[in-house]
């Protein structure tokens, strides 16, 4: 009974690296861009190696559930025989300093402790599952994926795990066997269902549809990218390369997030991807892709994946 929620980059993320690729960003967007980022491969980081355990322990990752008013996000969650386990997901690097409870950031300034967001949902979490009746404990775990961070000053604290202690507790995990039950099945069903896919965005900068860019772009870099053959493209600065339908689907992607309110309409499509590929084909790309609505000249499409 595997069953994984994939693993999106957050809406937020999408959303910024959509808008970065085809207009400058404040210094500010940028800085909320790159520490977005860097969580973001931290999160990679930890889904490759839980990739690792036995097939048959279900794994979720990325959600956000609705709680009392108050959404909490859980990065990663797996669920063993006796036992949920939560994973908050870490990927600071360099020499971290803790002061009593106070937290110090490489540059020795004050930051929040990592420590209060578990605070803060776990009171949360029980309610949740009391109220959906899933008689079940869980363990909220800290993980630091990042081989470069260091934390001075650290007591040995059961909620973390350390990079250093990755392994060791990775093959605790690996050990774990489960035999399918009702009440494991109720959890996942529960928590999907439960599951809020789309946030609101935190951070929105004003933007135009006709002051952006153009074109066909990477989602690696946020690069351009052009036509290497007739079937791939290759991004001019990352050298990332992909089949034609995959990159202008994603670019198609990306004008549906930052333009949620608009129809995709091929001609539109063909306009947006800065007319790198043909009428024809973005037609072909939105037949098998998106869910066909209207008729004739006012044909527009929906596409069927809601996650991106
Ligand atoms: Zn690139």
């Amino acid at each position: 009974m595997p069953i994984m929620k994939p693993l999106y980059p957050p809406q937020q993320l999408r959303f910024l690296l959509a808008l970065h690729a085809r207009k400058e960003l404040s210094s500010d967007h940028l800085h909320h861009l790159q520490a977005m980022k860097k969580g973001a491969d931290g999160e990679i980081r930890w889904t490759t190696l839980l990739s690792e355990l036995p097939d048959d322990i279900p794994i979720l990752y990325d959600l956000n559930l609705e709680i009392n008013q108050s959404i909490i996000q859980l990065d990663a969650l797996c669920i063993l025989q006796n036992k949920i386990v939560i994973f908050e997901i870490k990927n600071f690097s360099g020499n971290y300093t803790l002061v009593g409870d106070q937290w110090l950031s490489p540059s020795k300034k004050e930051m929040k402790s990592p420590l209060i967001q578990i605070k803060r949902n776990e009171p949360l979490i029980h309610q949740f599952l009391k109220r959906y009746q899933l008689p079940i404990p869980f363990e909220y775990h800290l993980i630091f994926v990042n081989p470069k961070f260091i934390l001075y000053g650290a007591k040995p604290n059961e909620s973390i795990i350390f990079p250093g202690q990755i392994p060791q507790y990775l093959d605790s995990l690996k050990k774990q066997t489960i035999s399918p039950t009702l009440l494991h099945t109720k959890i996942i069903e529960t928590l999907l269902n439960n599951h809020k896919n789309k946030l609101n965005m935190l951070v929105k900068p004003e933007y135009h549809y006709e002051e952006l860019a153009k074109g066909v772009f990477c989602s690696k870099c946020c690069g351009r990218m052009e036509r290497l053959s007739k079937k791939r493209f290759k991004c001019k600065k990352c050298s990332h390369s992909g089949f034609v339908n995959d990159i202008i689907l994603n670019n198609i992607k990306d004008y549906s997030i930052l333009f949620p309110e608009r129809k995709i309409k091929t001609l539109d499509m063909y306009e947006w991807i800065g007319k790198q590929v043909s009428t024809a084909i973005i037609h072909r790309i939105l037949q098998k892709n998106a869910k066909r609505l209207g008729n004739g000249r006012a044909t527009y499409y929906e596409l069927i994946n809601s996650y991106f």
